[in-house]
């Protein structure tokens, strides 16, 4: 069933705005996109106006969801400074090394950029694997990963928020459209004994979908807390490549447990690890370690090993920098055929060398999050 805008502004009228009259007469509302089932729009206020509009962008995502055939509606508080208003207030310093993930935060003063983080009930762990730049092998690693940490008997669930470009349908197969539950929340595709979320399981593959920086954060939120997630150790999101403002907001709205950055041993891919690194510093979320994806070439007929990029690059680095090294990862065909056929290598190939790579990756970041864990 189609959604008109019509349908979409109907119910918005029915929301009262922060000034007095229907949010569709607040003069706040951007263009709004409805397609397939799927609603999202923005509502654009001063960011001193930010704390009183939030609980009206909620009533107003309620508000559209409740229209018959809507399946996804995203609305996006933009809280757009005015010039000369005050500068936010600077990011805590960055913690100095990463020996161990404690499970409790430094207390966040309530203008602190991480203060509209909460947990998510049921997950004791979200921890992000990150890339300066996308094709380094992010989302093949993260998947494996998150395999290698569900081989080690943890409870692990897989979100795909690289929403420009969201690659867990295609590595993983997985072609269904997640079904809402009694509570309309979406409940997580099963595959492989991972609960797996993607952009791509809602959207048309080689649909372009255009996302203003808000919208990042509002669809990456819903697909963290809109998902019946269950129980899980530990939730592994695949970030949008980059670290640019979208990762950064991501990083600062999502409880975040620690970061993994992923990088080919390449000069160039190193320096936007580098970049990676600081940015996950600069809003506290420990760094798990580097992992170096492509390392080594490994021939697929002989085994034989060449450093053809290089290689050790990303451990040097990681030593430099006082981070823990992972491992390194060979650039091999099976782990790339594997990977585009949606049967990744460590389920595919689960007594084989690349999986035992994985799961001692896993191991290392397991270790590092013990504690919370445990505690939860
Ligand atoms: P990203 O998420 O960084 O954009 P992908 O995980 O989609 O990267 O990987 C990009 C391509 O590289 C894919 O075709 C994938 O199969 C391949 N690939 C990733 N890691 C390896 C590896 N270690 N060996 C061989 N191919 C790999």
């Amino acid at each position: 069933m189609s959604i008109t805008q019509q349908q979409v502004l109907d119910a918005l009228a029915k929301v009262t705005s922060p000034r007095g009259v229907a949010l569709t007469d607040a003069n706040v509302l951007s263009a709004i996109t409805a397609k397939d089932g799927k609603v999202f729009l923005s509502i654009n206020v001063d960011a001193a106006e930010a704390g009183a509009w939030e609980s009206v962008r909620a009533k107003a995502e309620a508000a559209v969801r409740a229209i018959p055939g809507v399946t996804v509606a995203m609305i996006a508080l933009t809280a757009e400074r005015k010039p000369g208003s005050a500068a936010a207030p600077p990011p805590p310093r960055p913690a100095q090394g990463v020996p161990h993930v404690s499970s409790h935060r430094p207390p966040q003063s309530p203008t602190s950029p991480m203060s509209k983080q909460s947990e998510i009930p049921g997950i004791a762990a979200v921890i992000a694997v990150a890339s300066g730049k996308g094709g380094v092998g992010k989302s093949t690693t993260a998947l494996n990963l998150a395999l290698g940490l569900r081989d080690l008997g943890l409870r692990v669930g897989l979100l795909d928020a690289d929403i420009y470009g969201p690659s867990v349908p295609r590595l993983t197969g997985i072609r269904e459209k997640p079904q809402l539950n009694d509570d309309r929340k979406m409940l997580p595709i099963a595959r492989f004994g991972l609960a797996i979320m993607s952009i791509g399981f809602l959207v048309e593959e080689n649909t372009a979908m255009i996302w203003r920086g808000p919208m990042v954060m509002s669809a990456i939120t819903q697909m963290l807390r809109d998902v019946a997630w269950g129980t899980l150790d530990i939730l592994v999101v695949d970030m949008p490549p980059g670290t640019g403002d979208a990762q950064l907001t991501l990083a600062q709205n999502v409880p975040l447990k620690g970061a993994i950055i992923i990088s080919t041993p390449q000069d160039l891919s190193l320096i936007d690890a580098r970049r990676g690194l600081a940015m996950f510093k600069k809003v506290n979320v420990p760094v798990l370690g580097i992992v170096e994806n492509m390392s080594y070439f490994q021939c697929p007929h002989c085994g034989t090993r060449s450093d053809i990029f290089g290689h050790g690059g990303a451990r040097q680095e990681a030593e430099r920098l006082a981070v823990p090294f992972l491992g390194e990862i060979p650039l091999h065909m099976s782990i790339r055929a594997t990977s585009d056929s949606g049967t990744p290598v460590v389920e595919s190939e689960p007594d084989g060398p690349h999986a035992a790579i994985y799961r001692a990756i896993g191991a290392k970041v397991r270790d590092q999050l013990r504690g919370v864990i445990a505690a939860a």
